[in-house]
């Protein structure tokens, strides 16, 4: 059987880091017939758009997707294509595994946590009030002097149904990978409605699961404290979009950094798997950059695919491939002018032979 995975190449390096993730998770002998869609800055001029209709199309038709980072230009008023995918494919879920390999060069090695953050509201629902419109005025009275008068205005939502959505979800996730517990994060302390409501939600759904699944809550600040200082604690962090969106790559920095860590966006009807690194435009066509974060997305993939034996054996080479420390890329290398660090292909073609 022939599985359907959309394949949206991106722009900047994303193509060429793409092209190797595909041949590594063929090479594991599972047979995928790729939907090879096209998105961002590169496709603007042939479909008008950086997000034709075809990607989303593909998408809900396929269920699931490899992508590629896509470039997001400052001040050329086309809105982020990676924001948009989430919010009209309604991908609540951000799922960032941050898990040391042997090899790493890193301040920590007993690191394996996986960070759930909610997608979808907080302060990135765009809810935003400019200095002297008429709405923020309205605003500033009603916080009878809390408020300067001056201020520009961004609302934080936290809705009951997508905190209870996202935790429900982060205790899934804990129990199907078998982790052992789940930590709630947040800055309740202050924030005593929003915050409050997600821990309140957080409590109640952790109560489902008690015998199976240990929950725990941290304050923000602490947490990341915490995780600076012993992060081999924590396991399934939970946390609303903003903290989530720093807690990330915080935890991505414990393990080596950009180059090493994969994510997936996931909602009811569809799967996006994507590195959290950009499109590091300026080393595009170079075949330099690191194809370790996009390969970990393909193990995500073949997981999610339900083929855990092929998705061990691409993790266990790409691990081996790093731990020798001899064809991997500039950035793991001890000095970023190392000259034996091999290429995004010669490091993809050395964990095929592992394979
Ligand atoms: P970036 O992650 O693209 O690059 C920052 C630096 O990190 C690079 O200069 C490079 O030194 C290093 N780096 C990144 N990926 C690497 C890899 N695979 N191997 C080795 N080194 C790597 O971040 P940026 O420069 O802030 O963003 C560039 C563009 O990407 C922006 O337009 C941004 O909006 C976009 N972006 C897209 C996504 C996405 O598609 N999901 C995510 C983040 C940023």
């Amino acid at each position: 059987m022939s599985y359907r995975v959309t394949l949206i190449p991106g722009d900047g390096t994303g193509p060429e880091l793409v092209a190797q993730a595909r041949r590594a998770i063929e090479a594991t002998g599972v047979s995928i017939a790729w939907e090879v869609v096209e998105a961002g800055a590169d496709v603007m001029d042939k479909y008008g758009t950086p997000l034709p209709d075809s990607v989303l199309e593909s998408i809900e038709r396929t269920g699931v997707a490899l992508k590629g980072p896509i470039t997001t230009p400052i001040g050329t008023g086309f809105r982020s294509v990676n924001v948009a995918l989430r919010q009209r494919l309604n991908l609540y879920a951000c799922v960032r595994p941050c898990k040391h390999y042997p090899g790493i060069r890193s301040h920590y090695t007993d690191v394996d946590l996986v960070v759930v953050r909610e997608n979808t509201e907080d302060l990135y629902a765009g809810v935003e009030f400019d200095l002297g419109s008429a709405q923020a005025q309205q605003i500033i009275e009603m916080s009878e002097g809390k408020i300067a008068a001056d201020s520009a205005i961004s609302i934080k939502p936290i809705s009951e149904t997508a905190s209870r959505r996202i935790v429900e979800f982060a205790f899934d996730y804990a129990v199907v990978n078998g982790r052992r517990k789940v930590t709630a994060v947040t800055k309740a302390n202050i924030m005593k409605f929003t915050d409050g409501l997600f821990f309140r939600v957080a409590r109640e759904v952790a109560a489902e699961y008690e015998g199976r699944i240990e929950y725990e809550e941290r304050l923000i600040d602490n947490m990341c404290m915490q995780l600076v200082q012993k992060p081999e604690l924590y396991d399934v962090l939970v946390l609303p979009n903003l903290y989530g969106d720093i807690v990330s790559d915080l935890a991505a920095g414990l393990v080596g950094g950009l180059g090493v860590a994969p994510g997936a966006n996931i909602g009811d009807r569809a799967v996006v798997f994507e590195a959290i690194h950009g499109s590091a435009p300026k080393y595009k066509g170079m075949n330099k950059v690191n194809p370790t974060a996009l390969i970990l997305c393909g193990v995500m993939l073949l997981r999610h695919l339900g083929e855990s034996a092929a998705a061990e054996r691409l993790e266990a080479a790409t691990a081996a491939v790093i731990a020798e420390g001899k064809h991997v890329t500039y950035d793991m290398k001890p000095t970023r002018d190392d000259p034996t660090a091999v290429g995004t292909k010669e490091m993809t073609d050395a964990i095929i032979a592992r394979l």
